[in-house]
């Protein structure tokens, strides 16, 4: 029986993080936007108001939840992950302030996993402290649904690999200090063997930012996505992470845990749509009547409801999964909600935005910015079509065909069935008529 209830030790910490992110973190949002200013961790803004927050965030204990104690985090399940992140998720600093934003809390699980002692003192300790970003790099120009379209090649030589191909929207690679980097080393095999994973520090020489890329509505050569080429990069033996060939079970260490966290921080984002269509019903009048009182405000109010506990109870259901069975056994779990993410934000989005009339879709409000979110969360970390896909595949495991022509649910046979269970019955009943 799933068990979603939180000891009164625990509420007490989300009322804090509550008040703390609304009075402390969410101005931060305001005052300074664009992506440049969370990951940027070299510039005046860290060192005068974000460190100090994260300061306080970890003398609460509350500093990289997500971490076992070993590398300074608190080891929680992802179900406390979940209330968390949702709290979280109203503010765009607010994961950088508690330690968990990603790339880098993904990238952090891999080193951790996969690196060496040196690896881990140089980039980890200093990722897990908050002191440099970092990058993943995978998708290709070419596709990056399919990494089978994947052409950018690892070679080794003598002691070093070799890295040349072209990668695509690896984002906050201008902030990062070394980049995980997905490269093919056998090309004679499938890729699910013949790729390897690569921790290449962001200085090397050959590594050329072609450009930086941004999300509709930014200026264009403005953004944190990088089209990136590696030129002959050289990189040492011991960069590679994992075995030659461990792509894929590298990247799987980031990806569950990360796209459960997106959607938990989703849920605070479509949580504030709801708070803002309430607030804005009750404030317009028209007609001679608040808002609140047309019936066609009630079903958006209705169904942004419906949706939004829906898609907690998903969420949080995708959490006690993992905590279970691991996250692994949990696929099914992770590929819904990582489908149901972009829609359910999407139509709160539009639901709110349309309330609000032309206002909803100015640059006062932060409805466009919010429906551009919700759309990326339905490709970044794959498109929705595939893990529709992997979802329909893994509920098929659990059925088998049909014996014969018919379906098992065919009202003829199983109707013959039940006449001659109950034949002898059947005929006293037709007797008494
Ligand atoms: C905000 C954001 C951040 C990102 N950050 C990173 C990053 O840090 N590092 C990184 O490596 N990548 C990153 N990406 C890239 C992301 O992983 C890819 O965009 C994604 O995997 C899809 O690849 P693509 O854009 O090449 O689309 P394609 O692979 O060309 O797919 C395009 C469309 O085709 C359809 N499609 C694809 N496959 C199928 C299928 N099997 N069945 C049916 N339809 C299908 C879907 O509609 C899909 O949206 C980011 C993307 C976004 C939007």
């Amino acid at each position: 029986m799933a068990d979603f209830s939180l000891d009164p030790e625990f509420e007490e910490q989300l009322d804090w993080i509550r008040g703390f992110v609304r009075a402390e973190v969410e101005p931060l949002d305001l005052a300074f936007e664009g992506e440049e200013t969370v990951y940027n961790k070299s510039g005046r803004l860290y060192s005068d108001v974000i460190r100090p927050l994260q300061q306080v965030v970890k003398d609460k204990g509350l500093w990289s939840c997500h971490l076992t104690p070993e590398f300074g985090g608190q080891g929680y399940g992802q179900v406390r992950l979940a209330y968390m992140n949702e709290i979280l998720g109203r503010s765009q600093f607010a994961p950088t302030v508690f330690g968990n934003q990603a790339p880098d809390s993904g990238n952090a699980e891999i080193l951790a996993h996969y690196g060496t002692a040196e690896q881990k003192e140089r980039y980890l300790q200093p990722l897990l402290d908050g002191y440099i970003s970092s990058c993943y790099s995978m998708t290709e120009p070419q596709g990056g649904a399919d990494p089978g379209v994947f052409t950018t090649r690892a070679v080794l030589d003598g002691d070093e690999w070799v890295i040349d191909g072209e990668k695509w929207y690896s984002s906050s690679l201008r902030f990062a200090a070394f980049v995980i980097v997905m490269a093919v080393t056998d090309p004679d095999v499938s890729i699910y063997k013949g790729m390897s994973m690569f921790l290449v520090p962001a200085d090397s020489v050959g590594l050329e930012v072609i450009r930086n890329v941004g999300t509709g509505g930014e200026p264009e050569g403005h953004g944190g996505h990088a089209y990136v080429r590696y030129n002959a990069v050289r990189v040492p033996k011991d960069n590679l992470l994992g075995g030659e060939g461990q792509a894929f079970e590298v990247a799987q260490t980031r990806l569950g845990g990360g796209r459960l966290h997106h959607a938990m921080r989703t849920v605070g984002a479509v949580g504030r749509c709801l708070d803002m269509l309430c607030e804005r019903a009750l404030s317009r009048t028209t007609q001679g009547e608040l808002l609140a009182r047309k019936q066609l405000t009630q079903e958006k109010i209705a169904d942004s409801w419906i949706e939004l506990t829906q898609f907690r109870l998903q969420v949080l259901h995708a959490a006690w999964r993992v905590d279970q069975v691991g996250g692994h056994a949990a696929r099914k779990e992770i590929a819904g909600v990582k489908v149901a993410t972009p829609k359910v934000y999407r139509e709160a989005v539009l639901r709110t935005m349309q309330l609000h009339g032309a206002l909803g879709v100015s640059n006062e409000m932060p409805f466009s910015k919010m429906l551009m979110a919700s759309v990326t969360m339905g490709i970044a970390d794959g498109p929705t079509e595939v893990h529709k896909g992997t979802l329909a595949r893994e509920v098929l495991k659990s059925y088998r065909p049909a014996d014969g022509n018919w379906p098992s649910e065919h009202i003829p046979d199983r109707r013959a069935a039940a006449r001659e269970e109950f034949a002898e019955l059947l005929e006293i009943v037709a007797a008494e008529h």
